[in-house]
């Protein structure tokens, strides 16, 4: 008998199941995940770019005190693979009053954000003497915008991190383990065949897997894109939904590489580049690639497995892409993948929440779960503790039920 089973793990399950075991080593936790090991779902299909800025307050707390810790255990000497080359956003004319206001309100909060009105880097910021450009709807650039606390790592080595810490503290594994439903039983069993009855309160008492039934008294789902499939089974509608995104690979030759060696603010290397339309192109300084993809509106629905399609390059990303930037023009990707994303389609922030006694979700990151999943994994521990605030790194203090699916919080406008 476990006292928690976290299903999942990927770096939101194993940052949950690493602080269920700091903050009460005695717990008997185990992780069960269908893949061969650890971070092998959307986690490693993950662009793991990081930033503190966004337009919402918990979005805010939730990367911030995450970044902070991450770049705390940096440097204790654990390799995350965290660069600070910065978020800069190309913005377009028409939401340059959006992103003035965001960057005010970031200053006022002691955010570091520099706007350009010129770069000297081989981008176009105009681009409406172009005739294609104009007969795209193509808009120019009205500013940058740097962020200066944002960056890039590692998710693979975020997740192994998590995983060494959760496995030092005792935490168990079972890997290669589908898990199928949940088993519930009566909070007052009568002995009647067929309990649990719909009169009934129910409690859980375990989960049946691909290798049979795991008894535990607490079952918390960090199962990501799988959440919204394996809740609606169990009955429980959750606003999350799985979309498609997808990666794809150049290499950084050239003028390229010149574009990757132009960091800001005596940065090494260039940032995280967010163009108009949003097509992102992500330094991969180790390898000497851009990262590329687009935030599409697509159908939601999960792909198994998720492949990356050459026309979303050729027609999605490519003529946006070399219109603000022409060194990628002739370019070809030399790799791609696909992944999804977990999608809270009410606000775009992630849902940790007990659904009934002993069973919890913590999913619907929204593609931002890597820059946040501290935060998400402390109160999603805290809230299976069954304690009231939650405690995130620096000493933030938030209700555990802060995240819960039926809340009522702003809407997050920067999503990319
Ligand atoms: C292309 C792409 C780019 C991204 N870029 C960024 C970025 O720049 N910055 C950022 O912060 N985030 C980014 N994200 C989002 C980020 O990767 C996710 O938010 C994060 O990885 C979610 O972690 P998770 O643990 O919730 O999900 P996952 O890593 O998917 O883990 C869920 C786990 O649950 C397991 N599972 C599911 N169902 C079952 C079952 N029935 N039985 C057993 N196991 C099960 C899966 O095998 C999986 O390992 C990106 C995502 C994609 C796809």
């Amino acid at each position: 008998m476990y006292d928690y089973v976290v299903v999942g793990a990927g770096v939101v399950g194993m940052a949950t199941a690493y602080h269920l075991k700091r903050l009460l080593p005695r717990l008997r936790v185990l992780v069960v995940d269908q893949h061969p090991g650890v971070g092998m779902g959307d986690t490693a299909k993950s662009a793991a770019a990081f930033r503190t800025i966004f337009t919402s307050w918990i979005n805010r707390v939730l990367a911030k005190t995450s970044v902070d810790f991450y770049r705390e255990v940096q440097r204790g000497g654990v390799d995350l693979g965290m660069r600070f080359v910065g978020y800069l956003f190309l913005v377009p004319e028409e939401n340059a009053d959006l992103m003035r206001n965001a960057a005010q309100e970031l200053r006022a909060m002691g955010v570091s954000v520099d706007a350009y009105e010129r770069l000297e880097m081989p981008i176009k910021l105009r681009v409406s003497d172009d005739e294609e450009a104009r007969e795209m709807g193509l808009s120019d650039v009205a500013f940058g915008l740097l962020v200066r606390d944002a960056g890039i790592m590692d998710p693979e080595k975020l997740v192994k991190y998590y995983y060494e810490v959760y496995t030092r503290e005792g935490g168990e594994v079972l890997f290669g383990t589908k898990v199928e439903s949940v088993v519930f039983s009566p909070k007052k069993p009568l002995g009647i065949p067929g309990e649990p009855f719909p009169w009934q309160d129910v409690k859980v008492v375990g989960i049946e897997t691909s290798a049979g039934v795991v008894e535990a008294k607490n079952i918390i789902f960090a199962t990501g894109a799988w959440t919204e499939r394996l809740m609606d089974a169990l009955g429980f509608g959750l606003p999350l939904k799985p979309r498609k995104r997808q990666v794809f690979v150049v290499r950084a030759t050239g003028e390229l590489e010149a574009l990757l060696r132009s960091g800001l603010a005596d940065r090494e290397y260039s940032p995280m580049i967010i163009l108009p339309r949003g097509v992102y192109l992500r330094p991969e300084p180790g390898e000497g690639t851009y990262w590329i993809g687009v935030s599409d509106r697509r159908p939601f629905r999960l792909e198994e497995p998720p492949e990356p399609e050459e026309a979303l390059w050729r027609f999605g990303i490519y003529p946006v892409l070399t219109k603000y930037v022409p060194a990628f023009e002739g370019r070809m990707p030399q790799n791609a993948w696909a992944g999804h994303y977990d999608e809270n389609v009410v606000d775009y922030q992630p849902v940790v929440d007990r659904l009934v006694e002993g069973l919890y979700v913590a999913a619907g990151t929204s593609g931002s779960g890597i820059m946040k999943a501290d935060a998400i994994g402390r109160v999603a521990a805290y809230l299976a503790l069954g304690r009231e605030k939650a405690e995130l790194y620096g000493g933030v203090v938030v209700d555990s039920n802060v995240l819960r699916h039926n809340r009522c919080f702003e809407e997050e406008r920067l999503v990319i």
